[in-house]
């Protein structure tokens, strides 16, 4: 049923950025007030017990669901940031794009060795900005870390999971 919800609420905008890609638009779920609060507590339901102290949000979308679960949560809320955007020592992190490469940064003091932490993000699409970011994360040595994301793309050629490790721990609310 919120699934449905949801699904009737996601805008869909072809050949954007570029011809052939359909752009899953979350900004009309983040409008809606239901569905930002199905967002958000199916996500507390889902998390609540696993002890996390730290959601790590990706940048720019990852940061609305994000921050608005930490708060519920009980944790503190780190931004995974495009290059330059961070104004302390970060650590950075490099992955491949459609067009050539990437870099996201974390800040250097943003997770201890005692966190628990989810990363979250609103798409997994190739995964190649969430494995950066898995990979700044673990720099850290936290406790342990999850993986969510709003919906996971499995449309033919993109198998996004596939760049992690079979023991990751990786849920998303909706697969389109
Ligand atoms: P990737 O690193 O390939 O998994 O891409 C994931 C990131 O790119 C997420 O932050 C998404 O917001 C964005 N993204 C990639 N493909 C799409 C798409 N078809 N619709 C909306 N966002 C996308």
């Amino acid at each position: 049923m919120n699934n449905e919800i949801l699904l009737a609420n996601l805008r869909n905008i072809p050949d954007f950025p570029h011809k052939g890609i359909q752009f899953k638009d979350v900004s009309t779920l983040f409008k809606n007030p239901e569905c930002l609060a199905i967002l958000v507590d199916e996500l507390y339901e889902m998390y609540k017990d696993k002890g996390i102290t730290k959601v790590v949000g990706i940048e720019s979308r990852g940061f609305i669901v994000g921050a608005a679960l930490a708060y519920k949560l009980g944790a503190g809320f780190v931004m995974c940031r495009k290059p330059g955007k961070l104004p302390a020592d970060t650590r950075k992190a490099s992955y491949m794009k459609e067009y050539g490469a990437d870099t996201i940064e974390i800040h250097a003091d943003a997770i201890s060795p005692e966190d628990i932490v989810l990363l979250h993000d609103d798409l997994l699409a190739t995964g190649g900005s969430m494995s950066a970011a898995l990979r700044l994360v673990e720099s850290f040595s936290p406790k342990k870390t999850m993986i969510n994301f709003i919906i996971e793309l499995t449309i033919e050629g993109l198998n996004g999971r596939a760049l992690f490790k079979d023991d990751t721990e990786i849920t998303t609310l909706l697969k389109i």
